[in-house]
């Protein structure tokens, strides 16, 4: 499915997209139709014969998205926590342990704990870069997944992940990374030595705020069976639209990166020597404490920046609700830039628990708007605020 000699972009414009058949049509038709006519009793026509099982649409998607992450089975979800539910059955079973980042997104640790957790799976949050740790809790046992996300949500720290396929590997464990913030244009996984990639498509890979959706991608020929498995008997697939817009959004995928990732070093640069900011928190920035790491596993910094407020809990809802341009909404890695303050938004479901995040934060996901408009935006919400010294 992936053995070819083109350049991400170009995969991103033609892996799956074959030229139509019928009509020559140069973007592949759009098939809703939920039953396939075999040619006769048993004979399939080309492998299609029931929507949950398989669609073209869907198909087309899935190859798109192995091609890019450098992986030979994708499958396309209905949305992102579906995706890992899919993954968290297939390869746990009751009495079994995950061992995950303490800042990962709180919408995967509520699905770990608090549906996983009444079946008999545990987890134990962890810091991941303290790699010594780590390989202690995985030399346990019960620890069979190594769960990571990097660059986290919303702090942006940057985990080792070829460290940590060695130790995940060294104790027969399975090590799982969620590259939504990166989006595979800046990371793979795989390569590193990951056995799973999962995505919410929701945000960099669909990229323009208009489509939910999630993504499993795997080398491995038997957790793809187990995998796909889930899917065809549990049934949380994309829909044949959801999955055209996917597509649609990913084909754009390489410059859409680029030009978040600059406005984004040019945002974080801009709010370093801003007298209301503490601390920026962007990998793209020579102090941050994963820099050198990110500049190693990663093509780029991505186009999520966090910021922590000297004005405490108040500034930051200030700012929050001060933009104009950053529209103060969940999500994020769309084209419009997106405003959000976890502490109450995205991350409500963690606090008062390990993963819960600071009240003066912000977290922004920086679009791909001209850039001196954002920072000006920025500037007028910031104005006026507690500075420094
Ligand atoms: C949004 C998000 C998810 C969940 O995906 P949905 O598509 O919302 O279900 C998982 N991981 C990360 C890092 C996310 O940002």
């Amino acid at each position: 499915m992936t053995e070819n000699s083109y350049g991400f972009a170009t995969d991103a414009i033609h892996a799956g997209q074959e030229l139509d058949e019928v009509y020559g049509a140069v973007v592949p038709p759009l098939h809703f139709s939920t039953t396939y006519a075999p040619d006769g009793i048993g004979n399939l026509r080309r492998g299609y014969d029931y929507g949950r099982a398989g669609n073209p649409t869907r198909t087309s998607l899935q190859t798109q998205l192995a091609a890019l992450e450098g992986g030979e089975h994708a499958f396309s979800f209905g949305s992102g926590l579906a995706a890992e539910d899919a993954i968290i059955r297939a390869v746990m079973r009751p009495g079994q342990r995950i061992v995950m980042g303490n800042d990962a997104y709180g919408g995967s640790y509520r699905l770990i704990s608090r549906i996983h957790g009444d079946w008999g799976i545990a987890n134990t949050p962890l810091d991941l870069s303290d790699l010594d740790r780590v390989a202690n809790e995985m030399a346990a046992e019960d620890a069979t997944l190594l769960w990571v996300e990097t660059p986290s949500n919303p702090l942006m720290s940057i985990t080792d992940i070829a460290a940590l396929a060695k130790i995940a590997h060294e104790n027969n464990a399975l090590l799982l990374v969620d590259n939504t913030f990166a989006s595979p244009y800046l990371q793979q996984p795989l390569s590193l030595g990951a056995d799973i990639v999962v995505h919410s498509t929701t945000k960099y890979i669909g990229g323009h705020s208009d489509v939910v959706g999630g993504a499993v991608v795997t080398s491995d020929d038997e957790l793809a069976t187990k995998i796909g498995f889930q899917q065809f008997a549990v049934g949380a697939i994309s829909g044949p639209l959801d999955a055209y817009l996917t597509t649609r959004g990913l084909k754009t995928l390489a410059v859409r990166m680029d030009r978040h990732c600059s406005n984004a070093q040019a945002i974080a640069e801009h709010l370093v020597d801003h007298p209301a900011v503490e601390r920026v928190l962007y990998p793209g920035l020579p102090d941050h404490p994963g820099h050198e790491l990110a500049s190693k596993q990663m093509r780029g910094f991505g186009g999520m920046v966090s910021v922590q407020l000297v004005g405490g809990e108040q500034a930051a809802r200030t700012v929050a609700e001060g933009t104009r341009l950053f529209v103060l909404a969940e999500s994020l890695g769309g084209i419009e830039s997106l405003m959000n303050y976890p502490h109450e938004m995205t991350h409500a479901s963690v606090r008062g628990t390990e993963l819960a995040v600071p009240e003066n934060l912000l977290r922004l996901s920086v679009g791909i708007e001209d850039v001196n408009d954002l920072i000006a935006d920025l500037d007028q919400a910031l104005e006026g605020l507690a500075g420094r010294g």
